[in-house]
């Protein structure tokens, strides 16, 4: 088959799968399959390293001591983040913030930007295909700013109508949040299109980059982002840390987020005096080795380049539908015509939740249920889908046993 052929040539499969030692564990006797990467991706051997070796030589708190230790972890921690510049081709680390993770991103900037910015009668502008993530915390400050919060609605195939987005921006929206790659159906949604035309309103645009980082490049500059956010632990970095990109002008036109140690200039107790960016986002003791792990993963991506992963990872989209279609009664959610390696179906008269449950004990690992996209479920009216999500280090053979085990489930549930 000319799929297969292909994906041998784009990456070395047999080292990239040894790179991650999990790869190798069994679940409930056989083999593990992993297709649950959008979740969560496995860490190569490089990371998981960088890790240890960090607490066994390099700890101590950064930014504080001048002893030789806490500079080396100074140096590490933004060592860290001057790779997440390059990784984002950001113009400058200052405008880099370590977070939690895409959520904490988010709250960040719905938070901060919503405090200075939105006023009763104001409106943000989100998709219907967004994660809770970029849904709630849009919602908490609309509710607090008495502002509103309008959806852009898609069709079918799982698309933006982009003819309603413009109709939907006017002198009220005061931020557009919109979703990369969405997580339950796949959709790469044409964000620097997107971003052109609220800029052509003067409204900012905070893309949720969860998903993207994984399957393709990511440019600050080119897309013209004024936020973009993302989670280590989704790109083969560590979870408990993730990244806000802000343009330098919003970040220093925004107020803190949080209060405490690294983000002030000065205390006293009639008034604080905040420190400049980066920090002034990020209050108290940071997730330092997160940030070192996070920085070699990153380097890990570039190394085999997003041109072979994204090339191997469509053959695999592509022989997966294939294979998933000759299924009887089986339907895929999300056709769009730009799609990163998610696929969510359900199967006629079949809860999801059983299909997970059976490909479970062949060691076959989805995902079911609504994905925190809940809103996004009730344009099919369905509780939720199985969700197959494919990274560089899954292979044909992965996908060969998703199918046969959908089928085998099919066979006991029909
Ligand atoms: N947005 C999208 C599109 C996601 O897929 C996820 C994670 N599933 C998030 C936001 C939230 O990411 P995190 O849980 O790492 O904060």
């Amino acid at each position: 088959m000319q799929v297969l052929e292909k994906e041998l040539t784009q990456v070395d499969i047999k080292k990239i799968r040894s790179d991650f030692p999990l790869l190798e564990n069994t679940m409930r006797g056989k083999p593990l399959v992993f297709l649950d990467s959008a979740a969560s991706s496995q860490k190569p051997q490089v990371v998981i390293d960088a890790i240890s070796e960090y607490y066994e030589k390099q700890h101590a708190n950064v930014h504080r001591g001048v002893y030789e230790l806490s500079q080396n972890a100074t140096d590490a921690f933004e060592l860290g983040r001057e790779r997440v510049r390059k990784f984002l081709n950001a113009s400058s680390s200052d405008e880099i913030i370590f977070t939690r993770g895409t959520s904490e991103s988010i709250n960040l900037v719905a938070s901060s930007y919503g405090r200075k910015f939105l006023n009763e009668g104001d409106e943000v502008v989100i998709s219907t295909m967004e994660h809770h993530s970029n849904i709630v915390p849009w919602q908490m400050i609309c509710e607090e700013r008495k502002a509103v919060l309008r959806v852009i609605p898609i069709n079918d195939k799982g698309e933006i109508l982009l003819e309603k987005y413009r109709a939907l921006l006017s002198e009220k929206t005061k931020i557009v949040s919109i979703v990369h790659v969405s997580n339950s159906l796949g959709t790469i949604n044409p964000v620097k299109q997107m971003i052109d035309i609220a800029h052509d309103h003067n409204i900012p645009v905070l893309i949720d980059g969860a998903q993207a980082t994984l399957h393709g490049k990511v440019d600050v500059q080119d897309l013209d982002a004024d936020f973009y956010a993302f989670s280590a632990h989704k790109v083969y970095g560590p979870t408990g840390i993730g990244v806000l990109y802000g343009k330098r002008e919003w970040l220093e036109r925004i107020p803190p987020y949080q209060g405490g140690g690294e983000m002030i200039e000065t205390v006293r107790f009639d008034k604080t005096t905040y420190n400049k960016i980066p920090f002034k986002f990020e209050a108290g003791t940071p997730n330092i080795a997160g940030a070192v792990g996070l920085g070699v993963a990153l380097e890990y991506v570039q190394s085999i380049g997003y041109d072979a992963i994204s090339s191997h990872e469509q053959h695999l989209l592509e022989y997966a539908t294939e294979g998933l279609m000759q299924i009887e009664g089986l339907k895929i959610y999300g056709t769009a015509d730009k799609k990163a390696s998610v696929i969510s179906f359900n199967v006629d008269g079949i809860h999801p939740y059983d299909i997970g449950t059976i490909l479970d004990k062949l060691g076959i690992a989805v995902r079911t249920g609504h994905h925190c996209t809940q809103p996004l479920m009730e344009q099919w009216n369905i509780p939720g889908t199985v969700r197959a999500s494919f990274a560089v280090y899954n292979n044909k053979e992965d996908v060969d046993q998703l199918i046969q085990g959908v089928k085998r489930a099919v066979l006991m549930l029909s």
